[in-house]
């Protein structure tokens, strides 16, 4: 279950296999006092590239859509924008 270019090869699911790759950058560094806006964006590219290296698609490149996309994908075991999306509501 685990994606292309993960480097260990031994995790269980596809969830495990995409936490573990971002151990490195966590969700963290955002907000804090010596975090400047260019440190920020760059973060947020850098979420943006390691989603995408995961086939994941977030809506925006804005750092809480990333974020939101990754965790549907943790959720759902699968990357959220190529296997799935929210669905649009049914029309009645
Ligand atoms: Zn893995």
């Amino acid at each position: 279950m685990c994606r292309t270019g993960c480097k260990t090869r031994d995790h269980k699911t596809w969830g495990e296999c995409a936490r573990a790759g971002r151990l490195n950058i966590g969700y963290c560094g955002i907000g804090g006092v010596t975090a400047t806006a260019q440190k920020a964006w760059d973060h947020e590219l850098d979420m943006y590239r390691k989603a995408r290296a995961e086939g994941i698609q977030p809506d925006s490149t804005k750092l809480n859509k990333i974020e939101d996309a990754m965790r549907k994908s943790d959720a759902a075991g699968a990357a959220y924008g190529r296997d799935f999306s929210v669905a649009a509501p049914m029309p009645d």
